[in-house]
C-alpha cells in the first residue's frame, strides 16, 4: 500500500458520532478529520423534511467552504407511538441546547403509560458523501428496538439509555462500542458506504 490517505471531514462536533465512525471506517484508507479543526464553518440549517435531505445538504455545504470530501450523518429516533417523532428533530426534541438527559426524560415522560407491545422504534441514518463539486454516494440504512422505561447503561450518546435493542436484550448505552456498531444504524450504514468505496478500487483515492 502507498500509505495515502483521503482526508474526509465529518460533518458534525458530535464526538459519539466521531468515535463510531471512526472506528468504522478504520480499514479504509482514510483520514477522518473533525469539524473542530475548522471552527469558522458555518453550519447549514438543517431544513430538510427526512434525514436523506438534510445529510446531503450538510455533506454539500459543509464540502464547498472547506473544498475538501465530507462526510456528513442525518440521524435521528422514530417512535411509532408517537408518529414517528422525534425523528428529524431527535437533536432539538428538548429545544436547542438541551442535554442529552432532558431528551431522554422528554420522551419518557411523553411515552408514559404506553404499554411495552407499543413502545416500538427505529434509530435511523443517513450519510452523504460530497466533494466540492457535489455528491459521491449516499446510504441509509434502520435499527429496529424499544423504548425502554428507565435508563440503563452508561455508554454511547442521546437515545441510547433507553433504546432497546432485542437481539442482546440490552441497551445501546449497556453495549460495548464494537457491538453497537455491528448492528446499529450508523454502524449498518457505514458498513455500506465502506463497501461501496472499495468497491470502487483506487478510483475514489485519486479522483
Ligand atoms: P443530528 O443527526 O446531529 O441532527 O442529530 C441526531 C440526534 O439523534 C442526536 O443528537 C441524538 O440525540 C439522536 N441520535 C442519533 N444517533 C443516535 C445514536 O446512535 N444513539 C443515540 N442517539 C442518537
Amino acid at each position: 500500500m502507498s500509505g495515502a490517505r483521503r482526508v474526509i471531514v465529518l460533518g458534525s462536533r458530535n464526538p459519539g458520532k466521531l468515535r463510531e465512525v471512526r472506528a468504522a471506517l478504520a480499514r479504509l484508507p482514510v483520514e477522518l478529520r473533525s469539524l473542530d479543526a475548522y471552527p469558522r464553518v458555518e453550519m447549514p440549517e438543517e431544513t430538510g423534511e427526512t434525514f436523506a435531505e438534510n445529510a446531503r445538504l450538510k455533506a454539500l455545504a459543509l464540502a464547498k467552504q472547506l473544498g475538501l470530501w465530507l462526510l456528513a450523518d442525518d440521524s435521528g429516533l422514530c417512535v411509532d407511538a408517537l408518529g414517528g417523532r422525534p425523528g428529524v428533530r431527535s437533536a432539538r426534541y428538548a429545544g436547542p441546547g438541551a442535554t442529552d438527559a432532558a431528551k431522554v426524560a422528554k420522551l419518557l415522560c411523553e411515552l408514559r403509560g404506553v404499554e411495552d407491545a407499543r413502545r416500538t422504534a427505529r434509530f435511523v441514518c443517513a450519510l452523504a458523501l460530497a466533494s466540492p463539486e457535489g455528491v459521491l454516494l449516499e446510504v441509509e440504512a434502520a435499527c429496529e428496538g424499544r423504548i425502554i422505561e428507565a435508563p440503563r447503561g452508561h455508554d454511547g450518546f442521546g437515545y441510547d439509555p433507553v433504546f432497546l435493542c432485542p437481539e442482546f436484550g440490552a441497551t445501546f448505552a449497556e453495549l460495548p462500542l464494537e457491538t453497537k456498531n455491528r448492528v446499529s444504524h450508523r454502524g449498518r450504514a457505514l458498513a455500506e458506504l465502506a463497501g461501496r468505496l472499495a468497491e470502487l478500487g483506487d478510483e475514489w483515492m485519486n479522483g
